[in-house]
Order: structure tokens, then C-alpha cells, then sequence
């Protein structure tokens, strides 16, 4: 009894504890009444942390919410064990091999939540487990861009279990849609990637018990910076003898160039895979709008790809693979259902103004790390070409409020504000 694509003709829900943080803000009113993305990132984040109430209690608003026509709330399910094995700003509670805490104090919880009876008229759309499965394809040896992290993550099979367990208990309950994280074109849009990262998808869709019925769709672009639509240059174009996906840094052989088109072509390889025909994407767009005085107006000079594609790309980060912060971000669409062919929705998983990792070293009880892609001083590693990393200074740890950046991201808006 699951409807094709949850977003048509309903709402979506408003998180009050975010929303009471954007108001807080001068200027946060024009988007503080937005729906964006609740994380339950932490086993204790199901019961409620301070500042933030627990599941049951946003199940509650969401149902007073809805007011007796259909309304989506979007869950963020993220805490796997040994979590974000490529990156130490996000790191989590639970340790490699700690699979069984992850079904018994995690998953179960929660499913057993959202079957209660009083939520059975939500659509319950969940965000499974971003930054995983991506990371056994391009994070392990013999990559060069491999962690250690992510080897073991892949050795023990940690990862595609607890996806797997996570999709089956979850998608038991009627009206859940799971959506499983598929990266942003600038992680899997290389062939290399793309379609493993779909095979491999398919192989958790059917671990532990679940089936392919499991999932409703993907999401791409979570928590990341990449820009939907960048018009003004393809990878076939040819400046002066030089084809751009060939000899343009920027592009650097990936088949995509934005989150529009990846994330369309995702869908169909995803069916290739073995998904269902009917699979539906999701974009986040909370941070990938990239307007403001910097924006481009038009192509680049004809001279070389290089200059051509660097004067006219709308996505301003100084290398794609730059994640953390990013200087010059900007809010991008608002949320909207079915906006492009194949698209259930635009969605803000990413919750404006909320830090993705702190810019040195902060002490905390959540398992975070101090990743130095969030240190603006930073010259990088395999994964970003060596580049400055083009994080904002000051951050907090993330998921906490950082002030400076929901500021810059709602004046480098576009649509702007
Ligand atoms: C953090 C989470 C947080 C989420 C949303 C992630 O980077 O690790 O703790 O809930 O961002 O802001």
C-alpha cells in the first residue's frame, strides 16, 4: 500500500528543534519554516539528547503536522558500526565489530517505534546509512585513496549486514520508504565506481533477510556540496582540440559533471542492477546552491578546457572531492516534490547551519574525530588531489551549530532568499 512517490500531494515535516535555531538566527525566518532531515545519529538520539527530542516525540509533532493529510517525515539512519571509515569528523559510537549493539540498541528501537500503531498514516521516508557503501568501493586497497578503516569495514562485512538488517526491519513496517545513499556524482560518477557502487547496493538490498522490495529509492548529493545543474559546459564539449571530460582538471574522466544528471543515470543503472523499475531518487539541496557574486553568468573562455570549465562551473569548491564546510556554499532549491523526470524529490537532509566536522581538535563524548578536511589550513590527501581542503575556520564538531556558515549559506542562496 506504499504509493509510488511519497512526496506527491503531501507535506513534509517541519523539525521544530532546528527551526527554533534558524529563527534564532538574523535573517533564519526566510527558511526556518523548511522540512529538513532528522538524524538519528546516536543510539541515545532515539530517546532524545538535550536540545533535541527523541523519536517518538518527532513521530508526535509529525502526526499534529500532518493534521489528517499525508505528510513525510525524513529519518536519517546513521550509525553503523565503525562509521564513515574514510573520514574522522564523523566517526561514530559504535566500533568495527560492534554489529550486534547496531540491530539490538539501534535498529530494533527504532522499527519498533514506527510500527506503533498512532504513526501507521505517515510516510515515513528513512536516509540509510549515507557515506557506507560508497566508501567499499573507493576507500579500500588497492585504491590509493584506501583507509585502513575502510579495509577492515569491508573485510568484515560489517557494512552490507547492518544495511541489509537495516532494510529489512525497517521496510517491514508498511509505510516506510527506505532510500539508500548513493555518494554525489563527484565520489561515483567515475565508470569505475558507478557501476560497482550499484551491484554492491543490490548485494546489501539482499543481505540479512532483506529483498530488493526494501528499497524505495536513492539518494544522492547528502550532507554534500555537489550543484544540480551546471549548464555551461558538457564533458564532450571540445575547446580548441581539448575534449573537457579528457583534459579538464575539474572533470578529470568522470561521466557527470552534476548531481541532476548522475543521479538519473543512477536510477537506471540501479535498475540494471536489479531494483525495481519504479526506484525513485532523491537530491539533497540543502547546501548546493553556490549563487552569490562569485556565480558565473555564463561559459568560459574558449582558450583550454582548463579555462573554460573553471570560468564557467557554477560548483565553486576547489576540488570536488572537498566535503567539509565549504567556503562559498550557498543554499540551493527548496524542497519540492517531483521536480525532474525520475526525481520523487528535493529534499534538505543536511540541516543548514549544522557544522560537518570541527576545524581542529575539540574533546567530546560522541565518538568524533578531528578530520583535517575540515581545517582550513590543510593541503589535503589522495582523496581530494591534494588540494586545499576549502573548510570554513571556527567550525564545531559536527552536527552542532555553527553560526557563520548558516550565515553564508543563506547569502550565497540560489534560488536566492
Ligand atoms: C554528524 C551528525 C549530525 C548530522 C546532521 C553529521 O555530520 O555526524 O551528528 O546529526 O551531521 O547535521
Amino acid at each position: 500500500n506504499r504509493v509510488d512517490n511519497p512526496y506527491s500531494g503531501a507535506k513534509v515535516y517541519v523539525n521544530a528543534d532546528w527551526s527554533a535555531k534558524a529563527n534564532a538566527e538574523p535573517g533564519g525566518s526566510r527558511i526556518a519554516n523548511q522540512p529538513t532531515g532528522v538524524w538519528m545519529d546516536r543510539i541515545a538520539a532515539i530517546n532524545g539528547t538535550t536540545g533535541a527530542r527523541g523519536l517518538a516525540a518527532h513521530l508526535d509533532d509529525a502526526v499534529r503536522q500532518a493534521a489528517g493529510s499525508p505528510l513525510v517525515i525524513q529519518l536519517v539512519i546513521y550509525n553503523l558500526p565503525g562509521r564513515d571509515c574514510a573520514a574522522l569528523a564523523s566517526n561514530g559510537e559504535l566500533k568495527a565489530d560492534e554489529i550486534n549493539r547496531y540491530k539490538t540498541e539501534y535498529i530494533d528501537p527504532i522499527a519498533a517505534i514506527l510500527a506503533r500503531p498512532a504513526y501507521a498514516s505517515l510516510r515515513i521516508v528513512t536516509v540509510v546509512e549515507i557515506d557506507s557503501l560508497p566508501n567499499l568501493v573507493t576507500n579500500v586497497t588497492p585504491r590509493p585513496t584506501f583507509t585502513p578503516q575502510c579495509d577492515v569495514m569491508k573485510a568484515n562485512g560489517n557494512y552490507i549486514a547492518g544495511v541489509g538488517y537495516a532494510l529489512a526491519k525497517l521496510g517491514a513496517v508498511p509505510n516506510v520508504y527506505n532510500y539508500l545513499d548513493v555518494g554525489h556524482h563527484g565520489w561515483l560518477g567515475w565508470d569505475d565506481n558507478f557501476g560497482p557502487s550499484a551491484e554492491l547496493l543490490f548485494q546489501a538490498a539482499n543481505a540479512q533477510g532483506s529483498t530488493k522490495a526494501n528499497v524505495h529509492g536513492f539518494i544522492a548529493n547528502t550532507a554534500n556540496y555537489g550543484i544540480l545543474k551546471e549548464p555551461y559546459f558538457k564533458i564532450d564539449d571540445n575547446i580548441n582540440g581539448e575534449v573537457v571530460r579528457e583534459k579538464a582538471k575539474w572533470v578529470d574522466w568522470n561521466r557527470y559533471i552534476d548531481e541532476l544528471g548522475y543521479a538519473q543515470a543512477f536510477r537506471q543503472r540501479a535498475v540494471q542492477a536489479g531494483f525495481d523499475a519504479g526506484v525513485g531518487m532523491l537530491i539533497d539541496t540543502s547546501r548546493n546552491g553556490w549563487g552569490g557574486a562569485a556565480r558565473p553568468t555564463g561559459p568560459g573562455p574558449r582558450t583550454t578546457a582548463d579555462a573554460f570549465v573553471n570560468g564557467g562551473r557554477l560548483d565553486r569548491r576547489i576540488h570536488l572531492g572537498n566535503w567539509c564546510n565549504q567556503s562559498g556554499a550557498g543554499i540551493g532549491e527548496r524542497p519540492k516534490a517531483a521536480p525532474e523526470s525520475g526525481i520523487d524529490a528535493y529534499v534538505w537532509i543536511k540541516p543548514p547551519g549544522e557544522s560537518d566536522g570541527a576545524s581542529k581538535e575539540i574533546p567530546n563524548n560522541e565518538g568524533k574525530g578531528f578530520d583535517r578536511m575540515c581545517d582550513p589550513t590543510y593541503t589535503g590527501n589522495a582523496r581530494n588531489g591534494n588540494s586545499m581542503s576549502g573548510a570554513l575556520a571556527d567550525a564545531p564538531l559536527a552536527g552542532h551549530w555553527f553560526s557563520a556558515q548558516f550565515q553564508e549559506l543563506m547569502r550565497n542562496a540560489y534560488p536566492a532568499l
